[in-house]
């Protein structure tokens, strides 16, 4: 049987830009908002900064709750709007290209990335070898515990009526949750830091400890990923068994024993097809056209379901918070003491709809 090998250029180059782009901007987004809390600070005497709307990517829970609003109501809520477009990109890139949000786009994906990256040299350098694998009997419950989170999470949130959630989303607690955040790194205590700097360490040692047992976000897109059409297809008779599809996957995933990748763990990453020395043997392919993709076009692709929703968010005027500058002056000032809600009084305070 002749071999007709696999010319065809690899797009990690591509994949490593989407994701340098979306580091920039991350770090774009927080200097911006940084220099925004130092005019909540400087108690509105300095020169007004804006804030970026693109933090509220950062607020994945709020967003959660501004989704079930909305389908609940039909009516966007004012606060985080850009959260919740970004949201909505975040899930169709799923359900169109898997969770290629987690390969493409995640800044802590990419974080992970590197880390595992650095830390397969310098265990290959220091033991032989180039990573810890955790067994499978370990892995699979501890791969749970991300949807145990997640769990959680969505209870809690589809429990709510939709007067609670508006009751919720209105809160001060909602409204200055980024300020919170950025608070939360600003004076990070030590046990935070601790529990940082250990996830950080483990990380180096067990590829994408965060991303593969504990994020939230990524146990969710997981899901939806399911329902993508566009899998990882191998053609079994044309494969050679040389295995380096399953040696280049991050996510340990058995890509020369299977057909068709359906995994929850698949982010798309394309390094299994990358690496793959046969032609048309390992490709991503549309499982209900039966039609393949080509893998030049995914970053355009998967990038342009991200960029047209944040669009639409910007053109249909859901983008910019409806808040007045004013109200983020007044909250500032008592930040330290707003907490999560849990008693009636907790939701007072806030009627902007009422006061515009
Ligand atoms: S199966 Fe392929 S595309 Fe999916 S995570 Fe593994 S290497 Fe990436
Ligand atoms: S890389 Fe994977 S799919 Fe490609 S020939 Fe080797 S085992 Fe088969």
């Amino acid at each position: 049987m002749s071999i007709n090998k696999n010319s065809e250029k690899t797009i990690q180059k591509y994949r490593t830009l989407s994701q340098l782009f979306f580091v920039f901007l991350s770090i774009w987004i927080g200097v911006q908002f940084h220099e925004f809390v130092q005019w909540l600070n400087s108690g509105g005497r300095a020169a007004y900064v804006s804030r970026p709307p693109g933090v509220e990517g950062f607020l994945p829970i709020s967003s959660l709750m501004s989704l079930y609003y909305f389908v609940l109501s039909g009516n966007i809520h004012p606060f985080h709007p850009a959260g919740l477009f970004i949201f909505i990109a975040v899930i169709s890139m799923s359900l169109v290209f898997g969770k290629s949000f987690c390969s493409w786009v995640c800044p802590i994906g990419t974080l992970s990335e590197y880390i595992g990256e650095f830390g397969a040299k310098l265990m290959q350098k220091l033991f032989g070898h180039s990573t810890i694998n955790i067994p499978r009997w370990l892995d699979y419950p501890l791969r749970s515990l991300k949807y145990l989170i997640l769990a959680f999470f969505t209870y809690s949130i589809f429990a709510m009526s939709e007067q609670a959630l508006r009751l919720f989303l209105d809160t001060p607690y909602n409204l200055m949750a980024d300020v919170k955040l950025y608070e939360f790194f600003a004076d990070i205590s030590e046990f935070s830091l601790i529990v940082i700097s250990s996830l950080f360490v483990i990380s180096i040692f067990i590829r994408n400890f965060w991303c593969r047992y504990l994020c939230p976000y990524g146990a969710l897109l997981g899901i939806f990923s399911l329902l993508s059409p566009h899998k990882i297809k191998r053609n079994v008779n044309t494969c050679i068994d040389c295995g380096l599809c399953t040696q280049a996957c991050p996510q340990r995933i058995k890509v020369d024993k299977l057909k068709t990748v359906i995994s929850d763990e698949c982010t798309t990453c394309m390094n299994c097809v990358d690496v793959c020395p046969i032609a048309d043997t390992l490709q991503l392919e549309n499982i209900i056209t039966k039609k393949r993709f080509n893998k030049k076009y995914l970053a355009v692709g998967i990038l342009g379901i991200y960029f047209l929703i944040v669009l639409i968010g910007m053109l249909s005027g859901h983008w910019k918070s409806k808040v007045p500058p004013k109200y983020y002056l007044e909250y500032y000032k008592k930040v330290q003491s707003i907490g999560h809600p849990t008693k009636p009084e907790d939701y007072k305070g806030l009627e902007l709809e009422k006061q515009k």
